[in-house]
Parts: structure tokens; C-alpha cells; sequence
């Protein structure tokens, strides 16, 4: 180890800072947000009595002037550190994550800084804000917990619930006073079992890259993953490799009992004082029943928080060349289930018949036919564009544009089958313009010439 990492209290020290430019100003910045008396003097007016006193001292002015502030400060026995120069510097600083009072300080040694930089960009993302606050709370109810827990392994078993259990949870919602409600209470039955929490999270509609921060990190720190057919593999991949996966998906037309046997199974896992993720493919409140689970979790006063995921019209659209809204064809967009006849029935059609919007339906593969007779009666045009992505976002995307008209007997000849979204509207046609993600879209049916023929230019010539 070439160098011997420690925090320094400046509160209220005199710190010295040589130079004028950006570094300095960020070093002043960063100094003073530590508590520090920052002084800085420009270039030439340097002179070494100015380091009596001075805790620290930073050079940031050109070489000549750095090389007398390090040879002054060796003098003097003042910690120095030359911008940029280790060779110089008697102490280096820092790539920091800040979520004080929780600091973690990256070093290199001055070997690779890139290094340092990529990791404290990795760090940063996992840390997410509440991480500040939740250090704040454990720091304020240590003594108190020192007290009730003297032994270290009950300590650490509460230190574990603390920071993944409905305190942090409590935490991150920005209810501080029912995170301390939650510690109060623990530490007053000390050894009554710590109650879990559930994140439902939306895992977006396949390509991992479409997860959020906070899904990857509700995965990473997951003790029980509840998963669903609709989750690809490449996602389970990310989480933490201890996490115990039960896979209690749906096969597409299922119909839940099962539901019922899913909403207990998560609240026994959380009961038993883990960290569960039910993790649903896309959104978890579009067409997700992610609100029913929830529901259910808060009438048995499990914690819980949500994190969005992207939901399948959004990807889907937006990985085979959709925009869902256009100024000229498209000022509104609907999300419709299409699951079964049921849904199709309580559907208002003529609503959905009217011109100058984008219809994104979700389940519809196995009723195109009737999605077709009923828009047809509700008066849409037969040549209205429509498009059908299948496995969109994976490597193997499909996507076929067609028309109302010809839409089952495209779908039918290109053997498109779940999980595929279908877009009814004139945004549709622009897939064969616009599509840029897998194979280029299969024009299929009667229209696709007149389409190709109708598809305007963008754009200069
Ligand atoms: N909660 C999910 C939707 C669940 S309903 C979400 O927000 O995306 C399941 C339907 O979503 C499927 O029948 C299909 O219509 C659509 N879907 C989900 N993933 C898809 C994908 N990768 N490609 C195309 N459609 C998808």
C-alpha cells in the first residue's frame, strides 16, 4: 500500500490554496463543504510564511510555483498536495462518492485516475440518495442500540434489517418519522423476528439495459426474487447470486388461483424477515396486477416500495421505429388490454375509433380477428397502419406492418405469437422508415404497398 488512507476533521482549520483557476475553485468548493477556513492566493503572491498555522495545503498554479509551494511545505511539515502531481505531493486526494455522513474515497495511488474515476462512477450508482439519510438515522439511534443489542452478532443482525428492511424502505419513501417508529419499536421487543419488505419491480419488457438503477439494485441486494415467465434470463443474471429465484409466471390465458397462491407466498418470504423482489416484466401497474399485490401486502402490514420499469408499448415502440406521438398523426396514445373477450367487451370503441391518436394494445395476438371486426364497426379506416413487435427489445424482435384490414392474415402468415404488441394508427407505418433494432420490418397484407407508396419523407430531400 503506497499510501495510508484517513479522513481529516477540518472543521474550522486553516486550509491553503495556491492558484486561480477551475481546480482551485473546486478544491475550495469541496474544502469548504468540509468545514474548513479556505484561503486562496493566486499564483505570484505566494510566499512560505503563509503556511504557518495551515493544516493542509493544496497547489494548483503552474509547475514553478507548485514546486516552491511543495519544497516550502516539506519545510514546514504542512501536508501538501500538488494538482495532478503525485510526485510532488506529500498527500493525495480522493475520488469521493458523497452521501454524507456516508463517504467512500477512491484511490489509485496515482497509477491509473481513469480507473478511479470509472469505479466511483459505479459506486455513485449504486448508492442511491437515501443512503446519506439512512446513515444519519443509524448514527442517531447507535447508542440506543448499543444499549438494548450488547451483542455484536444481534448488532449486526439488526444492522442488516436496518438497512434493507421497511427502515430503509421508510427511508427512501422520505418518511423519516415512521423509519424511526419502525427502530423504536424493534428495539423494544429485541427479540421478536425483524419483519421483511417487498419491492415490486418492473423489469422492463427484456433487454437488460432497459432495467432502472433502482431495479438493478433492489435485484443486487435481493434475499427472494419471485419472477414471472415474461422476465428474460439475462435479467435474473444481474441479481445477487445468493438470492433464492422462484419462478411463479403465468403462461399467457392463465388464470389465477394462482394469483392468490403468489400474494401469500410473497408475504410468507417477507414475514420471515427477507428482502423480496417480485419482479414483473415491464410496468408493474400497466396490465402488471401490481396494485392488487399491493393491496394485499398493506392489508397484511408488509413494507413495500415500487420501481417503475419500462413498460412494453413504450420499448417496443420505441425499439422498432414507433413514435407513439407525432405531431402530424398522433396527439394522444391509449394502453389497452385485449386479454380476452371479457376486456374486449368493456372496451369503448367508438373511443377508440377516433382518428389522430395511437392505440398500443397489450395481449392482443389471439384476438386479432375480433380486435379487427370490432374496429371495423366502431368505423376506423381499413387502411389504418397497424404494426405487430413480437419479442420486442430481444435480439429476435419481429416486426410486421400491415392495416387494420389485413391484420390477422399478416400476423397468421408471419406466424407472430405472445409476447407481441400491437400499434394501431398512422405512427405504425413508420416503422418501415424508421425501424433501426433487429430485422427490418416485413411489410404483410394488401396495404403495405399502397402504405410504402403513402409513407411520407422527413426531413430535406
Ligand atoms: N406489465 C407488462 C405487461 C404485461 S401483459 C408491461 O408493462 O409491459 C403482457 C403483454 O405485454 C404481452 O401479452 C405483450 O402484449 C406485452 N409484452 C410484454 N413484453 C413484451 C415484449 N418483449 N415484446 C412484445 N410485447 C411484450
Amino acid at each position: 500500500m503506497l499510501y495510508f488512507p484517513v479522513f481529516l476533521d477540518l472543521r474550522n482549520a486553516p486550509v491553503l490554496i495556491v492558484g486561480g483557476g477551475a481546480p482551485a475553485a473546486r478544491k475550495a468548493k469541496l474544502l469548504r463543504e468540509a468545514g474548513a477556513t479556505v484561503a486562496v492566493v493566486e499564483h505570484d503572491a505566494f510566499e512560505p510564511e503563509q503556511l504557518r498555522g495551515v493544516r493542509i495545503v493544496i497547489a494548483a498554479a503552474d509547475r514553478d510555483v507548485n514546486a516552491r509551494v511543495a519544497a516550502a511545505a516539506r519545510v514546514a511539515h504542512v501536508p501538501v498536495n500538488v494538482v495532478d502531481d503525485a510526485a510532488l505531493s506529500t498527500f493525495i486526494v480522493p475520488a469521493i462518492v458523497d452521501r454524507s455522513p456516508l463517504v467512500v474515497a477512491i484511490s489509485s495511488g496515482g497509477a491509473a485516475p481513469m480507473l478511479a474515476t470509472r469505479l466511483r462512477a459505479r459506486i455513485e450508482a449504486m448508492l442511491d440518495e437515501s443512503w446519506g439519510r439512512l446513515a444519519g438515522l443509524a448514527e442517531r439511534w447507535r447508542a440506543q442500540i448499543r444499549a438494548v443489542l450488547p451483542n455484536f452478532a444481534a448488532r449486526r443482525k439488526l444492522y442488516d434489517w436496518l438497512l434493507d428492511g421497511p427502515v430503509a424502505t421508510a427511508v427512501r419513501a422520505g418518511r423519516e418519522s415512521e423509519a424511526d417508529q419502525l427502530m423504536a419499536a424493534q428495539l423494544s421487543r429485541p427479540s421478536a423476528a425483524v419483519s421483511g419488505k417487498v419491492t415490486l419491480v418492473g423489469a422492463g419488457p427484456g433487454d437488460p439495459g432497459l432495467l432502472t438503477l433502482q431495479a438493478l439494485r433492489a435485484l443486487q441486494q435481493a434475499d427472494v426474487i419471485l419472477t414471472e415467465r415474461l422476465v428474460s434470463s439475462d435479467i435474473l443474471a444481474m441479481a445477487r447470486r445468493e438470492a433464492q429465484v422462484i419462478e411463479v409466471g403465468k403462461a399467457p390465458g392463465g388464470h389465477g388461483g394462482r394469483q392468490g397462491r403468489i400474494n401469500r407466498l410473497v408475504v410468507v418470504h417477507a414475514r420471515r424477515g427477507r428482502s423480496v423482489v417480485r419482479l414483473k416484466g415491464g410496468d408493474p401497474f400497466i396490465f402488471g396486477r401490481g396494485g392488487e399485490e399491493l393491496q394485499y401486502l398493506r392489508l397484511h402490514g408488509v413494507a413495500y416500495e415500487v420501481v417503475p420499469g419500462i413498460t412494453a408499448a413504450i420499448a417496443c415502440a420505441a425499439y422498432a421505429g414507433i413514435p407513439l406521438t407525432h405531431r402530424e398523426h398522433a396527439q394522444g396514445l391509449q394502453f389497452v388490454t385485449a386479454h380476452c373477450r371479457d376486456s374486449l367487451d368493456r372496451l369503448d370503441w367508438h373511443g377508440l375509433a377516433r382518428s389522430g391518436q395511437t392505440l398500443a394494445f397489450y395481449m392482443g395476438v389471439a384476438m386479432l380477428d375480433a380486435l379487427r371486426d370490432r374496429l371495423t364497426a366502431a368505423g376506423l379506416s381499413p387502411v389504418t397502419p397497424a404494426a405487430l413487435v413480437e419479442n420486442g427489445t430481444h435480439p429476435r424482435q419481429r416486426v410486421v406492418v400491415t392495416t387494420r384490414e389485413a391484420l390477422p392474415e399478416a400476423a397468421r402468415g408471419q406466424g407472430i405469437a405472445a409476447p407481441a404488441m400491437l400499434f394501431v394508427g398512422e405512427v405504425a407505418r413508420l416503422a418501415a422508415e424508421l425501424g433501426w433494432f433487429g430485422a427490418g420490418p416485413v411489410q404483410a397484407g394488401e396495404g403495405p404497398l399502397a402504405l410504402a407508396a403513402k409513407a411520407p419523407v422527413y426531413g430535406s430531400a
